[in-house]
């Protein structure tokens, strides 16, 4: 049963750097059933949507397939008259050469309710990223957004005598392919040739480039450099400021594509971590994470947990699984006087998410330390629940056993390869595209070859540890750099450190 129709959101998905989109825009993409696109939107802020909200895009820059607006004003409506709640998620801001009005004047003949949420539109990027101020004491005192693409047959709606005189800053929209021709309009009626001028493309994108000219050499940079839309023009005497290599472009990772390829649920902590540093990071998971087919073994072993001295997690994955079946069925008294040891930090940081304190974590973060630091318990005799994946290594139980302890194993999760890579990611990887190839684990480093190949030659690949150098040299591939400490902030330091120091 529906009680009328939903409500549509018009919301500004802002420049492109994913944070620059409002709290209320994400509030709205959160409650969405249905998400329809930019081409201008970066892919990433999808990500407030719900899981199950659907996704649609509407048309793909420069490739001709963009939706027509009179198509875009229906789909909205036919969305939203089944009751659904409808996000319509623009590029910039929804009231800035966005046909805004065009929208809410066909919901309104719909009888349709709607909101416009506000977002940062591409000019006011360029102020911020590029360090260009766009109104400055006596240099400028104004600023207009101006559009480079008359309406076709109607070639002199602006007034460029007007925009000559203009006493500020001129930011031109859609000015790329008719660059040679609005150029020339100002400076015919008067505006000097030489007026500083700086050409933004994909402000706030990791390949955002700032080019510094003057008026009457614009089309000529943008024909040189071959420079495609979307990008902006700044036209006045503030564009001196430009800075091609500002704080944006100066962080350490900016401009490196790297590939993430831990498992869906575990990437975003390294996503973010490298984004935060100007990384173009893109996505492929290498392993999927799933619950176990069967919880009867380790409902058995929760039973038990009386009969032993240690608990021992070689993984996030494994905390969050064993606890929260745990708590499902009983409450943390069943680990009475347990004693926990963590493989690394990450584990232990887990463990604290319930409240939990880790009595053994090891200096070094890998297998080997963990037994060695426990060898002690084990020699006494101590008894141990490894609690752990299907597959991975046997070391920590063979050691502990040989030194003496009585050791038991429980399965709490599965892991298993990734078979097939998105297409697009195969893709630039085939053409060198990517520059660095993060592998995590050894799990990761094994699927990522069943899955690429060759294809990972055309990367630098970073480990995460020895042992995943190991299994990567072992399968044949060149380790370019390899985390110090085996976390992930490791493996972004060893980045950065790599990046910062390129091989000769
Ligand atoms: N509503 C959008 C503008 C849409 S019109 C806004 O408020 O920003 C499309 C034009 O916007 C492009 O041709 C380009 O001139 C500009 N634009 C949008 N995003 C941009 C970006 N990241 N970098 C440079 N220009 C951009």
């Amino acid at each position: 049963m529906t009680s009328g129709p939903g409500t549509v959101y018009l919301v500004g998905g802002g420049p492109g750097d994913p944070g620059l989109i409002t709290l209320r825009g994400c509030q709205c993409l959160a409650l969405a059933d249905v998400v329809l696109y930019d081409y201008l939107v970066n892919p990433r802020i999808l990500k407030h949507a719900r899981a199950d909200a659907e996704l649609v895009c509407l048309g793909r820059h420069g490739r001709g397939a963009v939706v027509p607006q009179h198509e875009i004003n229906a789909l909205i409506i036919a969305h939203a008259q089944t009751g659904r709640a409808v996000v319509r998620l623009k590029g910039g801001d929804p009231a800035v050469f966005a046909r805004v009005a065009e929208e809410t004047g066909a919901l309104e003949a719909a009888g349709i309710p709607y909101e416009i949420v506000p977002g940062i539109t591409a000019a006011l990027a360029v102020g911020s990223y590029t360090g260009i101020p766009l109104t400055q004491g006596d240099a400028s005192s104004a600023v207009a957004l101006v559009t480079g693409q008359e309406k076709h047959g109607k070639p002199h709606v602006l007034d460029y005598a007007a925009l000559a005189t203009f006493p500020g800053t001129l930011v031109f929209y859609m000015g790329m392919t008719t660059a040679k021709e609005w150029t020339a309009s100002l400076i015919a009626a008067g505006k000097a040739a030489d007026t500083p001028a700086a050409i933004v493309r994909r402000v706030s994108w990791p390949d955002q480039q700032t080019i510094v000219c003057r008026l009457d050499t614009i089309a000529a940079e943008i024909e040189a450099r071959k420079l495609r839309p979307p990008a902006l023009v700044v036209v006045g005497a503030v564009a001196t400021h430009a800075q091609p290599q500002s704080w944006f472009v100066n962080r350490p990772l900016f401009g490196t594509r790297v590939l993430v390829t831990r498992a869906p649920h575990q990437a975003a902590e390294l996503t973010e971590r490298l984004c935060e540093l100007g990384a173009d990071v893109v996505e492929q998971p290498a392993i999927e994470v799933t619950p176990p087919e069967d919880w009867s073994p380790v409902d058995r072993a929760l039973e038990r947990l009386h009969d032993f001295d240690w608990l021992v997690f070689s993984s996030v994955n494994g905390v969050r699984s064993l606890l929260n079946r745990l708590l499902e069925t009983r409450d943390l008294r069943a680990l009475g006087s347990l004693k926990l040891a963590a493989i690394g930090p990450g584990s232990a940081e887990e463990l604290a998410r319930y409240h939990l304190r880790c009595d053994c974590v090891p200096a070094e973060f890998q297998a080997e330390s963990l037994a060695a630091a426990l060898a002690g318990e084990a020699r006494a005799g101590k008894r141990f629940l490894l609690v752990r994946a299907n597959r991975g290594r046997e070391v920590l139980s063979e050691t502990l056993t040989k030194a003496g302890g009585q050791v038991e194993q429980v399965v709490v999760y599965k892991s298993r390869d990734v078979p097939i890579a998105d297409e697009a990611i195969a893709e630039q990887l085939r053409s060198g595209r990517i520059d660095w190839i993060t592998v995590t684990s050894s799990a990761i480093a094994r699927s990522l070859a069943a899955m690429f190949g060759d294809d990972l030659r055309h990367s630098r690949l970073i480990s995460l540890s020895p042992i995943t150098s190991a299994t990567l040299v072992e399968l044949g591939y060149q380790v370019a750099a390899e985390a110090r400490e085996y976390t992930m902030p490791g493996l972004v330091a060893a980045l950065v450190n790599a990046v910062g120091h390129p091989p000769d």
